[in-house]
């Protein structure tokens, strides 16, 4: 299908068309925190202010809380009830494509290692509209981590900033469909087309934070050891945990049971592998130094991660830069990994 435009000032008209079949979530200030939220069917003005949301998306696919399952006690033992499917249509617009890389990635947690029926439900009932950055943060450095700041590939309709008007490339079948059920829209031209060209190379080059990953598995593999490095680099963390919670890659999640006269409902809720208790077992906690802790959040995205799936678990989003408290910065870890020629058996 050919790309398609769209004037800016009609961009309500256009969410409010899929409102009607989708819950449309675009950015939006929620107590004054960027993030994704239900669109009231009227305000726009995210088109001025946004760069990215402070919540990852991921928070509409893995919410910060949910209920997995209630279940009752009684003389026969325990009952299951389960919730209902979870047939809820989203709509999430303005996505970056950073953030919608960081779905592809947890993609491969949550359905090819394992497949988890909440986390799917949502994903596949769910669109991705992407919006490209024309304005990125200084701590972004999405380039380094094979993300365009304007790419389509994890979405299923791209929008890029053409003047007073959006370019729309339809990716995926479901943006297709999306873009075949519209109205008010128009075939894009030649000159529309290379606008949009100038837009993408003007966007990449804003990226100036670079971070060079060759060969950082055999690095951290060589270095795992190293404590004095770890312990240094672990130093001014504080273990507030936001640098995980926050990214829209890691996943780490708590369960937890609530029971109260024979009722009870089990949940599922958002954890850090910053945290000093997470691994906390009966006889040990194996990371209970904070070095350790530190040491598992850059190896997961940076070491088994690309062993186990063969790709790096970090988009590049700078949200653990711009959010950390002390300015722990991750591109300035990773730079400073020892070279080193053994490797860890
Ligand atoms: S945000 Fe900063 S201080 Fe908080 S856990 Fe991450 S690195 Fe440590
Ligand atoms: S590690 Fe940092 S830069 Fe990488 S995806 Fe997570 S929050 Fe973004």
């Amino acid at each position: 299908m050919a790309n398609k435009k769209v004037n800016k000032k009609d961009i309500a008209k256009l969410l409010n068309q899929w409102r009607q079949q989708f819950t449309v979530l675009a950015p939006s200030k929620e107590n004054g925190v960027a993030q994704m939220a239900e669109w009231d069917g009227k305000d726009t003005s995210f088109l001025d202010w946004y760069r990215n949301t402070v919540i990852p998306p991921k928070a509409s696919f893995l919410p910060p809380m949910e209920e997995m399952f209630r279940f009752q006690k009684d003389k026969e033992g325990y009952h299951i009830e389960l919730p209902p499917t979870n047939e809820h249509k989203q709509l999430i617009f303005g996505i970056r494509p950073c953030d919608a890389r960081a779905m592809t990635i947890l993609d491969m947690t949550f359905e090819e290692a394992y497949q988890d029926p909440y986390y799917l439900s949502r994903r596949k009932n769910a669109v991705l509209v992407g919006l490209g950055c024309t304005n990125p943060c200084e701590s972004c450095f999405c380039t380094s981590m094979g993300v365009s700041p304007t790419e389509s590939t994890n979405v299923d309709l791209m929008l890029t900033d053409i003047g007073d008007q959006f370019l729309i490339e339809v990716v995926t079948d479901k943006g297709k469909e999306l873009i075949a059920k519209a109205s008010g829209l128009k075939e894009a031209t030649k000159d529309d087309e290379a606008k949009a060209k100038e837009t993408k190379e003007t966007s990449y080059n804003k990226i100036t934070r670079k971070l060079d990953t060759e060969g950082i598995v055999d690095k951290l593999q060589a270095s795992f050891d190293d404590e004095g490095f770890w312990e240094q680099t672990a130093a001014k963390c504080i273990s507030c945990g936001i640098c995980t919670l926050l990214c829209p890659t890691c996943y780490c999640f708590d369960i937890n049971d609530e029971l109260v006269r024979g009722e009870g409902t089990r949940f599922r809720s958002w954890d850090s592998c910053g945290f000093p208790v997470y691994t906390k077992m009966p006889m040990e906690n194996p990371r209970l130094e904070k070095w350790r802790r530190v040491r598992q959040k850059v190896c997961h995205k940076f070491e088994f991660y690309p062993m186990t799936f063969n790709v790096i678990a970090c988009t590049g989003c700078g949200r653990c830069i711009r959010l950390c408290p002390v300015n722990w910065d991750i591109t300035q870890v990773l730079e400073s990994v020892p070279v080193k020629t053994g490797v860890r058996k």
